[in-house]
């Protein structure tokens, strides 16, 4: 069986979310007010971004050199994404980040080659903006959300879904197989919805060949 396989990037390719480590450096309280809104709900997660990101202020090279830099690739990806590849599959990286920091780490770990859908965002020193490419909520979580795009994408095949975060959690539940850690493991426990839990790409490379 192929499937379409949905790869998260921070947090999920990135052993970190280069996003917060960006935050936590340049926004530290912009960052921590605008997670907590989003927690309790107070905000959508395109407001949430919006809020966090506007005052990071400086040289957009420079900061974006800086987090690419720092990101460190999951173990076991390049692997995995030859091993899928080579079995037929489609794999595609969907990210609630920017395509400016994650096209660099693609092509060191080897995988520049891998369709990535994702926003875009641009530092200058009065602050940043955020450009939202799909720009669609969506019709199930009223969210800036992956769902309708994994939904374009699937062209009949079965999707496997591999993720950590907020942005992950309706395009997960509407996948026929999971692995989710961090936030999407908790959120995905208390739905009672299965999934494969995993440190490296490795353990989720062994869990789709094995079928
Ligand atoms: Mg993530
Ligand atoms: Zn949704």
């Amino acid at each position: 069986m192929s499937w379409l396989i949905v790869v998260d990037f921070d947090g999920t390719i990135t052993e970190r979310d280069t996003q917060d480590d960006l935050l936590e450096r340049y926004a530290p309280e912009a960052y921590a007010e605008a997670e907590r809104g989003l927690s309790e709900g107070r905000l959508t997660l395109r407001e949430c971004m919006e809020m966090e990101f506007a005052p990071v202020r400086g040289d957009h090279d420079t900061i974006v050199a800086e987090t690419v830099a720092a990101a460190k690739v999951r173990p076991g990806f390049a692997e995995f994404v030859e091993a899928m590849e080579a079995a037929g599959n489609r794999l595609v990286v969907v990210s609630g980040g920017f395509e400016s920091v994650i096209q660099p780490v693609l092509e060191r770990a080897g995988a520049a080659h891998l369709p990535v859908i994702a926003h875009e965002f641009t530092i200058t020193p009065d602050g940043t903006t955020l450009d939202f490419r799909a720009d669609s909520d969506c019709d199930v979580c009223g969210e800036e959300c992956k769902r309708g795009v994994v939904e374009s994408m699937r062209d009949g095949m079965p999707v496997a879904y591999i993720g950590d975060g907020y942005s992950d959690r309706c395009a997960a539940i509407a996948a026929d197989r999971r692995f989710a850690r961090r936030f999407l493991a908790q959120d995905l426990d208390e739905l009672g919805l299965a999934y494969t839990p995993f440190d490296d790409f490795h353990t989720v490379r062994e869990a789709l060949l094995a079928g």
